[in-house]
């Protein structure tokens, strides 16, 4: 346990201990099982294969399938292109999946095997049978799986999308990094705005499937490769989350003259508003009653828990588009971000984070590339009275006793996550709900006699 960690904090640059990421090519797995029919392919040893595939399925409580090249000594020596090879036959013999996609790990990433060549090699030996894709991206060194996922989000385009030179009335959404059911929501606000919209990566119905009795290789979710395709053709894109979703933006309208906007995920009020109002101006439709009565559900409670919320000091970690949209939320229901880390590097979270506390917390500490050991030091000097993050931040709460909401990826001790938007203005009711739980639970546990109170 964490009971140990000093409260003295010491400068450290390259050193990080417990940090708050994970590795680039779970991420790239993550997008690529948003695709119909496809099986992610992880270009090294079993081990990151097993790592990856495992972290996902504790995530998501569903098998997650995967292949590998199985590096071994031989590998790791002369490259592993007679692996990759080998796996590619093996696949489309085997598991028959209409796309497989390719994703380096920090070994084949060393030995710089180059894998466009080894693949157009392979189909040129008739390894690859006519109409089957594979796609590769080097999630390489940098940044974490948000970056993987990026990568593979931007691979997905400069593979898949084609232009036939007529514009089509749809967007492209890319929704980040989010769950299976936040994609969900994400489309239900596209479907009843009227705004018909290639989503992509998709995992929901894949990651989300119902139980049906049947195994089923591929579920039924994930952007086909023909919506995939029309991709060139849309309007314009919304990339939802800079960090996850720009660069696959800005490589649509290089490569088929896309326009893009970056928004902010949308969770919370204001993020979502925004959303919504882009979607407006694009579609030139109303948002519909069902939609403006979900934002008024919302705000009601936002109202309603003032009470509870108002002044409370929270630390927020976790994923960088996450982190930034919960921040304003936080900021937007009075409470004040005391602690704000991501641990993906990057300096446009900080100039973000810093601009939304202006003028609620100048003084908030707020770091990039961060780890949790340092949230904690900081957490063991100033107290807050909630903690919000990933799984990991369990361990700070038991040692400080802080009560603590899990957000964010990777969550691997409770289940719902993968079922309930946090998205949209639905899901920011179930955030408020999460948050004001966790607070009255602690006021009912500290409450003596004569304040413990049956209503609340
Ligand atoms: S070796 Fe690299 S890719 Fe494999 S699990 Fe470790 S960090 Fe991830």
């Amino acid at each position: 346990m964490l009971d140990q960690t000093p409260k003295k904090v010491v400068e450290r640059e390259a050193l990080r201990i417990n940090p708050a990421k994970t590795c680039q090519p779970i991420g790239a797995m993550y997008a690529s099982l948003g695709i119909h029919g496809c099986l992610p392919h992880s270009h090294g040893s079993q081990g990151c294969c097993a790592y990856h595939r495992s972290h996902l399925t504790r995530h998501y409580k569903e098998p997650v399938m995967a292949a590998t090249s199985s590096f071994t000594e031989g590998a790791a020596v002369f490259g592993g292109g007679a692996n990759l090879r080998q796996a590619v036959n093996n696949i489309f013999h085997v598991y028959n999946p209409d796309i497989i996609a390719v994703h380096t790990t920090c070994l084949s990433e060393t030995i710089g095997d180059d894998i466009p060549s080894l693949v157009n090699q392979a189909r040129d030996d008739g390894l690859i049978p006519a109409g089957k894709l594979v796609i590769h991206t080097n999630p390489s060194y940098e940044g974490s799986h948000v970056t993987g996922f990026s990568n593979m989000c931007r691979s997905m385009v400069s593979y898949l999308t084609e232009s036939s030179g007529e514009k089509k009335n749809q967007l492209n959404v890319l929704p980040g990094f989010v769950e299976p059911s936040d994609m969900r929501e994400i489309k239900r606000i596209l479907r009843k705005i009227g705004a018909p919209a290639v989503v992509f990566p998709d995992t929901s119905d894949v990651l989300d499937a119902p139980q049906t009795g049947k195994f089923n290789m591929y579920p039924k979710g994930g952007v086909t490769l023909a919506a995939m395709k029309t991709t060139g053709d849309s309007q314009k894109t919304l990339a939802l989350g800079a960090f996850a979703s720009e660069d696959a933006a800005k490589m649509l309208q290089t490569k088929a003259e896309v326009p893009y906007e970056v928004l902010d995920l949308p969770i919370g009020l204001a993020a979502t508003d925004r959303f919504i109002e882009a979607l407006v101006e694009l579609t030139g439709n109303e948002p519909p009653a069902s939609i403006t009565d979900d934002r008024g559900r919302l705000l009601d409670m936002m109202l309603d828990y003032q009470q509870y919320l108002y002044g409370k000091k929270v630390a927020i970690a976790g994923d960088p588009d996450h982190v930034i949209a919960m921040t304003e939320f936080m900021v937007s229901m009075g409470m004040i971000p005391t602690y704000v880390i991501t641990g993906t590097p990057g300096k446009k979270f900080t100039l973000k984070i810093k601009a939304i506390l202006r003028d609620v917390n100048p003084k908030a500490k707020v770091k990039a590339a961060a780890d949790f050991f340092e949230l904690h030091q900081w957490i063991k000097n100033e107290p807050v009275d909630l903690l919000i993050s990933n799984t990991y931040g369990k361990y700070i709460a038991r040692a400080e006793d802080v009560p603590f909401v899990r957000f964010g990826f990777p969550i691997l001790d409770r289940t719902g996550h993968s079922y309930f938007p946090t998205v949209g203005y639905v899901g920011g009711m179930r955030l408020v709900e999460k948050i004001t739980g966790v607070l009255l639970d602690r006021k009912d546990r500290d409450d003596p006699d004569e304040t413990f109170e049956l209503v609340m």
